[in-house]
């Protein structure tokens, strides 16, 4: 059942998620949402992140068993993940430069999208460790 207090809920979760390059996690969602909404349930903020991804409204950034970074730019966009802090930055893809993307050469897969991620260490990590 869709109540007005879900409909508000969701749409504060949309709202944070467009105003963020953070990609935050579910958990980081909650804990900032917490304040406002403080009948806020983890649990709901994790059912709403689905059904938003579900209807493209935001995207979600699988990381293999870490937990799911989130992104309200729903475009297919590089991003780039420091190992040492964990930080998840948008690229531009303008800086990147690699020959068209050709699929055609892959057998035996049906491929349904690609993603371009990038690893290493971010300017701030990188001199507070040398
Ligand atoms: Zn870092
Ligand atoms: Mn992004």
């Amino acid at each position: 059942m869709i109540t007005h207090r879900n409909t508000q809920q969701r749409r504060a979760i949309l709202d944070y998620l467009r105003n963020t390059v953070s990609h935050p996690r579910a958990e980081d969602i909650y804990v900032s949402l917490k304040s406002n909404f403080p009948s806020l349930s983890f649990g709901t903020v994790y059912r709403n992140l689905r059904i938003l991804s579900e209807i493209g409204e935001i995207q979600e950034l699988r990381y293999g068993n870490s937990a799911s970074r989130f992104d309200g730019n729903t475009t297919n966009h590089p991003h780039f993940t420091c190992e040492l802090c964990g930080s998840v930055f948008d690229v531009e893809e303008e800086f990147i430069k690699l020959d068209k993307v050709i699929f055609s050469g892959v057998k035996n897969f049906v491929i349904k999208s690609y993603r371009l991620e990038l690893f290493g260490s971010c300017l701030h990590c990188k001199n507070s460790h040398s």
